[in-house]
């Protein structure tokens, strides 16, 4: 049998990482088994369901990747994908129910009646849970039409996953206590009901809850931050799940390989941005100059700077350093702007050496009579010699002249870039700025 999984959220507020894990968590399971990820969205609540949630689940399941074979745009042979367009296959269902003498009329609603007996599941990951019916006190027969002719949210995600053919629920914890309610509902339909896996909870770092408002709450904050689609995808998916070796940085069809349910874990997720930077960290790494180049372009160009053909290499230059694409601007700004500030404290420092303004008029002078611009790091050495300096007296001051800061990338790298001419330029204006 083809494994068929879904993603049902309901379109309010934003996507929240928990959301994006569980659709993860089901795009994984269903391309390792060579089966069809769904999207349906569950909008039932008039009320509280916006369009922008709408876009904002769509774009942030585009931007990790994860495509559905079925839902909406994409289409399928069991759409509509929409809820709120489906009332008529949820009147048909009702009426199976009506014929069985399932429901009955309460103050204008109407509710299931339970078998009053126990509902054992086995959860794929909680294992067995048992709810037992038997107390109508305890477990009231619940609703399942409203009085204003709408369904509840338990008949509808049912009759949706018998009608879309699920095999698997993968979905969060916090559902775990409803899936029986679920069972009694395939019961009366006399339909198989699907596997469930109820994945964990999310934590933030100190075991609170995680929120609305929690730093790295909405996905949509990822990629404007400078996180990579696949990084993020990388830390999503060890969110509850642990390939159980040291392995920590994934490709996404390395992951794909790797789940498994078995392997997702009974205890709370905790949350660590830290962690996701550092990963983002790794993943920009492993990307070719021109790759990395390519990802950190918008955030430059967005910063106001002008790149030009050269950009590869400035990029490279600092490519190990980036945890954030986001901190790309402020870390090539003096590569792409002549007029780059001084540091005041780095100035300060270069200004304890009182010899520091002559040793920089020295070395302008003798790489623009350079030759052979591969000797141009070489230079500053001699330059600080021949001038009774050390060599590393003249290279401090030569970095703060080129790049106007204290750090930065390698010396070396800095001279390439910049060329014979703009190397020159510089340190002439920092010797001006100095004296
Ligand atoms: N719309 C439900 C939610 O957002 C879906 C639950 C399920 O996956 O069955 O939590």
């Amino acid at each position: 049998m083809q494994v068929r999984t879904r993603f049902a959220p309901s379109p309010t507020g934003y996507l929240h990482v928990g959301g994006a894990r569980t659709a993860l968590f089901n795009y994984l399971f269903a391309k390792k088994h060579g089966g069809i990820f769904i999207l349906r969205v569950e909008d039932t609540d008039h009320a509280r369901n916006t369009e922008a949630a709408r876009e904002a689940i769509f774009d942030g399941l585009s931007w990790l990747g994860l495509q559905w074979d079925e839902g909406p745009e994409a289409g399928g042979p069991h759409g509509p994908y929409f809820q709120s367009q489906r009332q008529e296959i949820y009147d048909s269902y009702f009426q199976k129910l009506v014929a069985a003498d399932r429901v009955y009329e309460d103050g204008g609603a109407y509710r299931f009646r339970f078998e009053r007996k126990p509902i054992t599941m086995n959860d794929l990951v909680c294992g067995e849970v048992t709810v037992d019916y038997a107390n109508e006190e305890i477990n009231p027969d619940m609703v399942v039409k409203r009085s204003d002719g709408t369904y509840t949210f338990h008949f509808v995600n049912v009759v949706d996953d018998i009608e879309m053919e699920m095999t698997h629920v993968i979905r969060g914890e916090d559902h775990l206590m409803n899936t029986p309610k679920h069972l009694q509902l395939f019961e009366a339909f006399g339909i198989e009901p699907p596997k469930y896996a109820h994945i964990p909870l999310i934590l933030n770092m100190d075991g609170s809850k995680m929120s609305k408002r929690d730093q790295g709450a909405a996905l949509g904050e990822y990629p404007v931050n400078g996180y990579t689609d696949k990084a993020v995808f990388n830390f999503l998916a060890l969110l509850g799940w642990s390939p159980k070796d040291e392995q920590e940085i994934f490709s996404p069809e390395e992951l794909i390989e790797k789940f498994t349910i078995e392997n997702v874990n009974r205890a709370p997720a905790k949350f660590d941005i830290d962690k996701c930077k550092w990963m983002n960290q790794q993943h920009l790494a492993k990307l070719s100059p021109e790759e990395f180049a390519a990802e950190a372009n918008p955030f430059v160009e967005n910063a106001g700077l002008v790149t030009g053909s050269d950009f590869t290499a400035i990029a490279a230059s600092i490519q190990e350093k980036v945890s954030l694409l986001a901190e790309v601007p402020a870390m090539v700004s003096f590569f792409l702007n002549e007029d780059y500030p001084f540091c005041p404290e780095a100035i300060e420092k270069v200004k304890k050496n009182e010899q520091a303004a002559d040793l920089l008029a020295k070395l302008a002078d003798a790489l623009e009579g350079l030759t052979d611009w591969s000797q141009a790091k070489e230079t500053i050495g001699e330059t600080a010699k021949a001038n009774g300096a050390k060599p590393g007296q003249l290279m401090f001051p030569t970095r703060v002249a080129l790049t106007g800061a204290a750090g930065g990338p390698d010396l070396g790298d800095i001279l390439n870039i910049l060329g014979h001419k703009d190397s020159v330029r510089r340190i002439r204006r920092a010797v001006e700025e100095l004296s």
